[in-house]
């Protein structure tokens, strides 16, 4: 086993024993062999360049082998790269936490680490239901989720995601049964339709005394179809849950470290959660890890009476993880971050806006570094990722969706070659070339 495979062996392995996500396990489509990643560019086995577009799905804010950020690994690896969180802990997990509770929304006070996004949405249903719990109101033991949200694919995470385009239909009577409301309708921008928050407000009113907690992306509902609602949609069913009795949890994953041009999406309204969930650009997408955040009302209720809180991951706060989250939320704060993502998204209006000419787009919209082309038919994904590669750039659509959220650091060149690649591939699209 010791010699080197060639790429042309190596992808043969990939093909007939790994699995990728979304895939089929038999057949699946081709994978491109990335051999190196640098800013935000990757390197392919057979010598190309990509330009991402996709910051690894919304994690590697400040591009590839980031100079910092491998500086904070190289340094925690010599001195420790895991030790169990049980019992022990470690000046990367609290430096990370004293960060994070400086910059997350207020009133949230307490974190659990974790490895994943999925993992922290879990963790945050566990907390919503272990407080009612707590507070002799076992029904409370529900979610009321959003339709057109997504939050993971972990199985409670799978009940809360929307029940037509999400997992539901495949796994059906396996899941949670949970609530869900009508998707807002308001765009970010658009002037405020009270109307839009009516089935929210008609759920609570109908199964408040169910509902341990509403589940929500702030602002951007990413992988249910990239949509961006309008502030006011937040703000309000922020005043419902406390109108109700019911807690919010607000899932950041894809959302916080900037990407909406605030460093948090709750911003936008003003608000905060009683539950936030964060992870992908947590580590600038270096390693997997996800937090949890709850407010001392939380804590309270679950614990005031000698309660624990009944979670711990074997990798819980992983150390390494941890320094370079830190390294990360450093450098990103040591930037004109803000400046650099409006530039981003001006950058993205100008360049993304021929796409609305075309017969085969339905939509272009920007928030933040954020830009989607929503075409009026779903995607050929084994036609449109080699169109894509062929341009020279890192885009993968999904359904009806093409879109890009670079790496912050993306140079304006760079950023047009992938704004170019998207009109003139989605242009084809048009004319059935
Ligand atoms: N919530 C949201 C909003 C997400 O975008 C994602 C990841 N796409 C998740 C949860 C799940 O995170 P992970 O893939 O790290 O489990």
């Amino acid at each position: 086993m010791s010699e080197h495979l060639h790429p042309t062996q190596l992808l043969a392995f990939d093909r007939e024993h790994i699995l990728h996500p979304y895939a089929s396990m038999t057949a699946p489509l081709p994978n491109q062999l990335v051999t190196s990643a640098r800013g935000a560019e990757l390197h392919l086995a057979d010598g190309r360049t990509l330009i991402d577009g996709m910051s690894s799905w919304w994690s590697a804010i400040h591009g590839y082998n980031h100079p910092v950020l491998n500086a904070a690994a190289t340094a925690q690896l010599g001195r420790m790269s895991h030790v169990m969180f049980g019992g022990l802990t470690h000046e990367p997990a609290i430096e990370l936490g004293r960060r994070l509770l400086d910059v997350c929304p207020s009133g949230l006070s307490r974190i659990f680490y974790s490895d994943s996004g999925s993992v922290s949405v879990e963790v945050a249903m566990k907390m919503a239901v272990q407080y009612w719990q707590a507070q002799g109101r076992e029904n409370k033991c529900r979610m009321l989720s959003l339709r057109r949200g997504y939050h993971g694919d972990t199985f409670a995470a799978m009940s809360v995601c929307d029940p037509v385009t999400g997992m539901h239909s495949l796994f059906g009577n396996s899941l949670h049964r949970q609530f869900f409301a009508n998707a807002p309708t308001c765009r970010f921008s658009d002037t405020w339709d009270p109307n839009d928050i009516d089935s929210l407000r008609e759920q609570l009113e109908l199964h408040s005394e169910q509902i341990a907690a509403v589940i929500l992306e702030p602002i951007v509902q990413g992988a249910g179809g990239m949509f961006f609602y309008s502030p006011t949609f937040l703000r309000e069913a922020r005043s419902l849950c406390d109108r109700f009795d019911v807690l919010l949890i607000a899932d950041e994953i894809a959302t916080g470290f900037g990407r909406t041009g605030k460093l948090f999406a709750c911003e936008h309204a003003g608000i905060s959660p009683d539950i936030l969930c964060i992870g992908k650009a947590l580590t600038g997408g270096y390693m997997t890890l996800a937090a949890t955040l709850t407010t001392d009302r939380v804590a309270e209720g679950i614990s005031g009476d000698g309660g624990v809180f009944m979670h711990g991951p074997t990798f819980m706060a992983n150390p390494l993880a941890c320094a370079v989250a830190t390294a990360s939320l450093d450098l990103l704060l040591s930037t004109p971050w803000q400046d650099r993502i409006n530039a981003i998204a001006s950058q993205l209006q100008r360049e993304l806006s021929p796409c609305k000419a075309f017969a085969g787009v339905a939509d272009v919209r920007v928030l933040g570094a954020i830009g989607v082309v929503e075409l009026t038919e779903p995607v050929d994904m084994a036609k449109i990722q080699p169109a894509f590669v062929s341009e020279g750039v890192w885009i993968r659509p999904f359904g009806k969706l093409v879109y890009v959220m670079p790496p912050y650091v993306i140079g304006s060149e760079q950023l047009s070659r992938l704004t170019s690649a998207v009109v003139n591939v989605t242009g084809k699209i048009r004319t059935g070339t």
